[in-house]
C-alpha cells in the first residue's frame, strides 16, 4: 500500500490534524515502541544510547528538531550538554513537552522509556529525569522549511543537533528536503554532531486512523544530501523492518540513526 495522501501533509495539516497524545500513546508508551513496528524504539533508543554514552560528544548546547509530542531523542545525550532546546511546528506538541516538564496532571508517563535508557547505561531513573527536566530549557516553535528554522529568532550555533522522523514528514521533495538539511546544518557550530534517526522507504504512517505522509528515501539520498552540505558521516546503522507488508501503521523498509559532523573548519 502506498500513500493514498493526494497532498503531501505538511506542517499546517499537523496543527490542525496531529494528535499529540494518541502519537506518543501509539509509539512510546513501551520501549520497544508500537508493536506492528517490531523494535522500532528500542533499536533507536539503543543507537543514541551507543552515540552519547562514550562521552566523546559533549558541549554547552544541544537543539532537537521537530521533537513532536515526544523527549526521548535527547535522554542518552542530556548528560553532556548544559542548555536543551525541543522544538516543534504544532502547538500541542510543544504544549505535550511542557505538561510534561511541569509534571502536570495527567501528562504522558515516560518512565518506561526512561527506565530502558537507564538499563542500558546503569543510571538510575529518577536522576536521570530529574536531570533532563533541568536541561531542557526551552521548548520552542520550529519550521524546518525555513532557511532558520527558528525565524524570528536566532539560536546561538549549537554543539549537538538532534532530529528525528521529521525532515521526511515535513519535506514534501527532496529538494524541500535538501533545503530543510541546510538549515539544520546552519544551526550547528564548525566541528558539531549531527545525529538523525528516520525512515527508509517510507511513504505513509498513521497515527489512530489518521494518515500522514512521508518523503520515500534511500540510504544514498541522504548521504548525499550530508556530503553536499560538507557533513561527514562516521555511522549510518540500521535496522531493516520484517513483515512491513503486514503493519497497518506504517510502510517503513529500515529504520537508521546517522552520525555526522559538520567541517570543522
Ligand atoms: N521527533 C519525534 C516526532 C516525529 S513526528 C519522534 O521522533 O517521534 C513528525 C513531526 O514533524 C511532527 O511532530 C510534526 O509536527 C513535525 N513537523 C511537520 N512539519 C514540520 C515543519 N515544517 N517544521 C518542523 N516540524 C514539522
Amino acid at each position: 500500500m502506498m500513500c493514498e495522501c493526494v497532498n503531501f501533509t505538511e506542517g499546517e495539516f499537523y496543527q490542525g490534524h496531529f494528535d499529540s497524545r494518541a502519537y506518543v500513546q501509539n509509539f512510546y508508551s513501551c520501549p520497544r515502541g508500537h508493536s506492528d513496528e517490531k523494535d522500532f524504539l528500542s533499536f533507536v533508543l539503543g543507537c543514541l544510547s551507543r552515540t552519547f554514552s562514550t562521552g566523546k560528544h559533549k558541549g554547552q548546547r544541544l537543539i532537537d528538531v521537530g521533537s513532536g509530542p515526544t523527549i526521548h531523542s535527547v535522554i542518552s545525550a542530556c548528560d553532556f550538554y548544559e542548555e536543551i532546546v525541543l522544538s516543534d511546528f504544532t502547538d500541542n506538541n510543544r504544549r505535550e513537552i511542557e505538561n510534561w516538564l511541569k509534571h502536570e496532571d495527567g501528562c504522558f508517563d515516560w518512565k518506561p522509556v526512561l527506565r530502558y535508557v537507564c538499563e542500558l547505561e546503569g543510571k538510575s531513573p529518577s536522576d536521570l529525569e530529574t536531570k533532563l527536566k533541568q536541561r531542557i530549557k526551552k521548548v520552542l516553535k520550529c519550521d524546518v522549511r525555513l532557511e532558520n528554522p527558528f525565524y524570528p529568532n536566532t539560536l546561538e550555533p549549537a554543539d549537538c543537533v538532534i532530529t528525528s522522523l521529521c525532515l521526511e514528514a515535513a519535506c514534501k521533495d527532496i529538494e524541500t528536503y535538501h533545503y530543510a538539511l541546510h538549515g539544520i546544518s546552519k544551526l550547528l557550530r564548525p566541528g558539531g554532531l549531527l545525529v538523525m534517526v528516520g525512515v527508509l522507504g517510507e511513504t505513509f504512517y498513521k497515527v489512530d486512523e489518521q494518515l500522514f505522509s512521508c518523503l520515500r528515501l534511500s540510504q544514498s539520498n541522504i548521504e548525499d544530501a550530508l556530503h553536499g552540505l560538507g557533513l561527514s558521516v562516521h555511522e549510518f546503522n540500521i535496522l531493516k523492518a520484517e513483515d512491513w507488508e503486514n503493519s497497518s501503521v506504517s510502510d517503513f523498509e529500515a529504520v537508521f540513526q546517522l552520525v555526522a559532523q559538520k567541517q570543522p573548519y
